[in-house]
């Protein structure tokens, strides 16, 4: 439904579908990408969106090292501790499966007694179950070490660990294998769960926003939320340029850096203690027990905190505020005012579906 209202909404000669970005070049006046289709593309800003192994923050950042601007903290690969298998089953048989025909959702997560993983479910209002067993490594790896190969990510890798966990259960007797039977090959993969926050998120005419300059474990489920906020602040300040001049992008790219990082940090953290949370050491049990006893006051205080911070774009009406935590403030709001707000009529999904 997201992709079809993008679709909608973007000009089908804006989007080029199986071509990869190679390199980034950048100077005073434009920015340029080479593209696997032989083209060279060149532009006012380059919005790196490419994931957790951004071609463009690669490209970004060895042209930073090269004028020693780059921190080192920012050279260091991305670290990961978990791997992860993750499916989406098929609509299920809620006859079958009584315990998925219920207005909450069936989420549930099981740590194994004696074995490295930990698996969780949830399922959706269509009745499908989404799945993940997550592995917990003894040791921090990076995707570059030399003893990881790609055939432990391709699909032999996922059916060799489908196999390995087909008869983890869950309470009312459903097991992984159930689920992995009933979904389909192409919706299951075997993925590393990397963390790392980097420092740069832009220079020049290039800037970072997602799993490119973000990578977050997905245990509190902030990835992609965090993803779509970075998109909203920045698209906030690109609608306020007052020119497409350097300095001008820069205090523009400056003021998302700003808005976003602190709440980045928190997110990053926050993922960090829930993957801990799942995690196999006494310490996690400890952390676990204690978690157990917190007052509902207290968690309601935490939710508060995760949940208040969600951005809006400032050239759109406003969405009126239906949370029962308040919202936290939004710098870029200001720019709301600095813009007449537009009159548009309200559009359903499914309204744009159909155009
Ligand atoms: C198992 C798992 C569960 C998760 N659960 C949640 C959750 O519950 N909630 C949540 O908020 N987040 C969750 N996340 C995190 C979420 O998936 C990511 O944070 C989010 O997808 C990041 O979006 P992105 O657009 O930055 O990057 P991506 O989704 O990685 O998109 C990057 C895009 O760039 C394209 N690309 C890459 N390289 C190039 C190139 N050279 N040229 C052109 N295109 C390129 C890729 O094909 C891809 O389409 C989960 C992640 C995992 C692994």
């Amino acid at each position: 439904m997201l992709y079809d209202t993008i679709l909608n909404l973007v000009p089908r000669e804006k989007i080029h579908l199986q071509t990869k970005v190679l390199s980034i070049e950048q100077n005073h006046d434009e920015v340029m990408i080479q593209t696997s289709d032989n083209t060279t593309y060149r532009g006012d800003i380059l919005v790196g969106a490419d994931g957790a192994y951004s071609v463009v923050r690669q490209g970004l950042y060895q042209l930073l090292e090269k004028a020693g601007q780059l921190p080192e903290s920012d050279k260091e690969q991305l670290p990961y501790t978990n791997v992860c298998l993750v499916g989406t089953t098929e609509p299920l048989d809620v006859a079958k499966y009584p315990y998925l025909d219920k207005p909450e959702s069936y989420f549930v997560g099981v740590l194994g007694d004696d074995t490295p993983y930990t698996w969780v479910v949830f399922s959706t209002k269509d009745a499908r179950v989404c799945w993940m067993v997550v592995k917990h490594l003894t040791s921090v790896s990076r995707k570059e070490d030399s003893g990881i190969q790609n055939s432990e990510w391709g699909p032999e890798a996922a059916d060799a660990m489908c196999e390995q966990v087909r008869d983890f259960r869950f309470p009312h007797g459903l097991t992984m294998g159930e689920l992995i039977d009933q979904t389909r090959k192409e919706l299951i993969s075997k993925v590393m769960l990397e963390e790392k926050l980097f420092e740069t998120w832009f220079a020049g005419r290039t800037v970072l926003v997602g799993d490119a300059c973000h990578k977050m474990h997905p245990a509190a489920g902030l990835g992609a939320v965090s993803a779509m906020h970075d998109a909203v602040v920045l698209a906030n300040q690109l609608f306020g340029l007052e020119s497409t001049g350097v300095e001008d992008l820069k205090k523009a790219f400056q003021a998302y850096r700003d808005e976003r990082y602190p709440q980045t940090v928190q997110s990053f953290e926050t993922s960090q203690t829930m993957a801990r949370l799942l995690g196999r050491s006494w310490m996690n049990t400890i952390v676990r027990m204690l978690t157990r006893r917190i007052p509902k006051w207290l968690w309601r205080k935490v939710m508060d905190k995760m949940q208040g911070y969600r951005p809006q774009a400032t050239f759109l009406p406003l969405v009126p505020d239906r949370g029962s935590s308040k919202p936290a403030p939004q710098a870029s709001l200001k720019l709301a005012k600095k813009f007449p707000q537009p009159k548009l009529n309200p559009v359903s999904v499914s309204a744009l579906n159909k155009k």
